[in-house]
């Protein structure tokens, strides 16, 4: 169970914020106060670097391939891992006051404050400082990583000699990072690999003047990484440039003389390309001309572009909570990391960890789809797109996966990738989680209710359903008693693991192949010839959309009578009940204290499984089943997992456990800000992020989609005195605001934009017209 900390950072609605430093929570830091643009990652570190910094900068989508070493191997282990690099730190700028190297280790800190605010999403600090020799100095560094070009980041520095005349040199780096050291952590699986192979190459470093030029290549992937900087300084006093070349990088320095109260203010501009087996970054004269075309704006006029599509961001994705400023601050963060995070381009996705730390690699799982996709889906839809195109992407890779694991035909998506190929090394929970392709299909389902995009289907969607429904028939057999069973599976519960009939694989099955059927239909008569096409693309045999709804009519779910809840799988409840009582809270999370056998052998469970089939396919379940159900499995569940918490929150909403909802919400809220798992110097939890989103409104708002339409059942925790979020569907903005008492809820629904549409409030039809 985790631990709660008390917050670094005052609780404030439109920022992060600390007012002290303590070197202590620099890691921690360093992912808080990360940016990023779908493609640039950067970590929130100080320009000056700083002691155990990892203040890294990486790239969506671009990896090395690192061999998996094991122990022992068999036929059709994942062979090589994708990991994420980190690309050359631009961000690097030392200042000298007067010879005196600025350090906050050393001198002393007359004021801090740094921040990351929520409507431009620019990091800035301001502090001034005190040298051992007794000069001070204020300085004031702004941030950003740009929304508007995803090459781009910009700092500006400014330093002002506030009691005395002298030097003020600055030192601007950007470098190749030296060679990784094999980084430890111990047996703790949520941390980054532990080796590295170096197989980046630095093939060039050029440039002239202010401008520093790098090309590197990663040779196991065939990636080509440009990288370079520019600078502009403004200084009131007389100033000389110098630049000093090193086998990694270049450097250029500054040297300033200021009088008392003068001031210098360098504008750094730090640009990223990439491209994979192509010669398209190999010009860096592309580079050299993309840098003096961006160096010709200063920062201001980046902060504004930057706001200005904040501004539209927030307009459909902001949710309002009222009463407690703390979990606003944590709600409005964890959708501002999240629009950071995701990939724009249909050929990336959203990491575990977004951009912002090397935690499991930069791997993709099937947290985009159950947990990150709903937010975009219904906030901003052309994302949700841009994530499933990216499935398709990888569905190749998928069809040769699938012929590695023994099926004749159909895909088989990686549990955890970035390019494509399976790299979970350790098969019972990973690629044992076939229901990933379940989790894709519905989430395409989902994506087809609320746009309606029809050219989506017609290209992509119906491609990636019919193509990954097909391998359950090959995975699953009738038993004696014609149950469909789909064995030797794990659920995502990772606690337990290699069993039959996961009661959230199976329903999660069925859902995909009924869906599949239903896309059969709906291809053959609205777009005959799409479906002749796809027919013969997939040599899709005219039986198989028929085994398909057998299967699915048939698909066992494991009930137990005597108990009147489902079975987590066919042995889960045989098992005995892990010793609660008698373990500490330092043996959690047991991942990190019990080999996974001792762990496998007991009912227990790292994170919702049952109980998320129940809020996924929702319709199917009553009250009192989703209560018996959830009474059961919660009581055995240790939430070692950030992905537990919220789905616990939203069913304890709905059953009528208010206050239990509330307390999983506040945990899920401040998940990264409080640091409750003891890991977010690793990056943050992604997953967590859009579980905040799915507490707000599948849980405390009710909502469902069922038949094509929106239903609602709010309600109001104690202590919140209201809430608003607004959600896009079929072509609509509706807006949701929820007031009152937790005894007399006032809910208003409004129509934003589009044609009436007919909701549902607790049951009961509602007309939504036009203002
Ligand atoms: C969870 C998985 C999840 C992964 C990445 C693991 O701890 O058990 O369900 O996909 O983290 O977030």
């Amino acid at each position: 169970m985790s631990q709660s900390h008390l917050s670094f950072y005052s609780a404030q609605p439109w920022q992060l914020c600390e007012t002290q430093y303590d070197p202590e929570q620099l890691s921690l830091s360093e992912t808080l106060f990360a940016q990023a643009n779908g493609y640039l990652g950067s970590r929130g570190g100080f320009e000056e670097g700083g002691a155990d910094s990892n203040n890294a900068c990486y790239l969506n989508g671009v990896y090395c391939l690192q061999p998996i070493t094991y122990g022992e191997k068999a036929y059709g282990y994942a062979s090589h891992n994708e990991r994420m690099v980190t690309v050359p730190n631009g961000k690097l700028i030392e200042l000298y006051v007067d010879g005196e190297r600025f350090s906050l280790e050393q001198g002393t800190i007359i004021d801090y404050q740094r921040s990351l605010d929520f409507r431009n999403a620019v990091l800035e600090r301001r502090l001034t400082w005190r040298s051992p020799a007794g000069k001070t100095v204020q300085i004031t560094s702004r941030r950003l990583v740009s929304l508007d070009d995803k090459h781009l980041c910009v700092i500006e520095y400014q330093v002002t000699a506030l009691d005395f005349s002298g030097d003020l040199r600055l030192v601007s780096t950007l470098e190749c990072q030296l060679p990784e050291a094999p980084a430890d952590h111990g047996d703790d699986p949520r941390a980054g690999s532990a080796v590295s192979r170096l197989d980046i190459e630095l093939e060039r470093c050029d440039g002239v003047d202010e401008k520093v030029l790098l090309l590197q290549r990663i040779h196991s992937s065939g990636f080509s990484i440009a990288s370079g900087v520019t600078h502009r300084l403004l200084s009131e006093g007389p100033y000389q440039m110098s630049r000093s070349n090193s086998a990694n990088g270049a450097q250029i320095q500054y040297e300033c003389t200021v009088s008392e109260g003068q001031q210098l203010c360098l504008t750094k501009y730090l640009a990223y390309f990439s491209d994979q087996h192509s010669d398209s970054v190999d010009s860096l004269t592309s580079l050299d001309a993309y840098l003096d075309q961006v160096s010709a704006q200063n920062f201001d006029h980046y902060c504004a572009l930057q706001s200005k599509t904040l501004d539209a961001f927030w307009s459909t994705s902001d949710v309002t909570v009222e009463g407690d400023p703390s979990l606003q601050q944590g709600l409005r963060f964890n959708l501002l990391q999240l629009f950071q995070s995701v990939g724009r381009d249909g050929k990336t996705n959203i990491a575990a960890k977004g951009l912002s730390g090397d935690g499991y690699d930069g791997h993709y799982f099937w947290d985009t789809e159950i947990y990150i996709l709903p937010f975009f889906l219904y906030s901003q839809p052309q994302l949700a797109r841009r994530l499933l195109e990216y499935r398709y992407h990888i569905l190749d890779a998928a069809r040769q996966r699938a012929r590695q694991m023994a099926f004749s035909k159909g895909a088989l998506f990686p549990w955890r990738t970035i390019g494509g190929n399976e790299c979970s090394a350790y098969y019972p929970a990973g690629t044992a989680q076939y229901h990933i392709n379940a989790d894709i299909a519905y989430a395409v389902k989902r994506y087809h209710e609320a746009t309606e995009d029809m050219a989506f289907m017609r290209d992509y969607g119906a491609e990636i359903v019919l193509d990954s429904a097909r391998i359950w028939i090959e995975l699953g057999c009738f038993d004696q008693q014609q149950r469909f069973c789909i064995n030797t599976v794990t659920g995502p519960d990772e606690y337990t693991a290699l069993v039959n009939n996961n009661f959230y694989t199976n329903v999660m099955a069925k859902t995909h192949l009924d869906y599949a059927v239903q896309l059969c239909r709906w291809l053959a008569d609205e777009e005959p010839d799409a479906w002749a096409a796809l027919k013969e693309k997939l040599a899709l045999e005219d039986d198989e959309p028929k085994a398909w709804a057998d299967a699915a009519e048939a698909m066992y779910l494991p009930f137990d009578e005597r108990l009147g809840i489902h079975c987590q799988d066919d042995s889960f409840l045989t098992k005995k009940v892990w010793d609660f009582a008698n373990t500490s809270e330092e043996k959690y999370p047991l991942l990190l204290h019990y080999h996974p056998l001792v762990i496998y052998r007991h009912q227990v469970c790292k994170q919702a499984d049952v109980v998320l089939a129940l809020l996924l396919r929702s319709e199917l379940f009553s009250q009192e089943q989703k209560k018996r159900d959830f009474d059961y499995y919660e009581a055995v569940t240790t939430h070692d997992s950030t992905l537990s918490a919220c789905i616990h929150s939203i069913i304890a909403s709905e059953v009528g456990y208010l206050d239990k909802a509330q307390d999983y919400f506040r945990e899920v809220a401040r998940m990264d800000l409080d640091n409750h798992h003891n890991n977010t110097q690793y990056g943050l939890h992604t997953a967590s992020m859009g579980g905040t989103w799915m507490c707000m409104v599948y849980g405390f708002a009710g909502l469902r989609v069922e038949d094509n339409q929106l239903s609602f059942a709010p309600c109001l925790p104690e202590g919140m005195q209201g809430y608003s979020f607004r959600l896009a569907f079929k072509e609509r903005v509706l807006e949701v605001r929820v007031s009152g008492q937790a005894d007399s809820v006032e809910v208003n629904y409004r129509l934003v934009r589009g044609a009436a549409i007919t909701i549902h409030d607790r049951g009961e039809a509602v007309e939504l017209l036009p203002e």
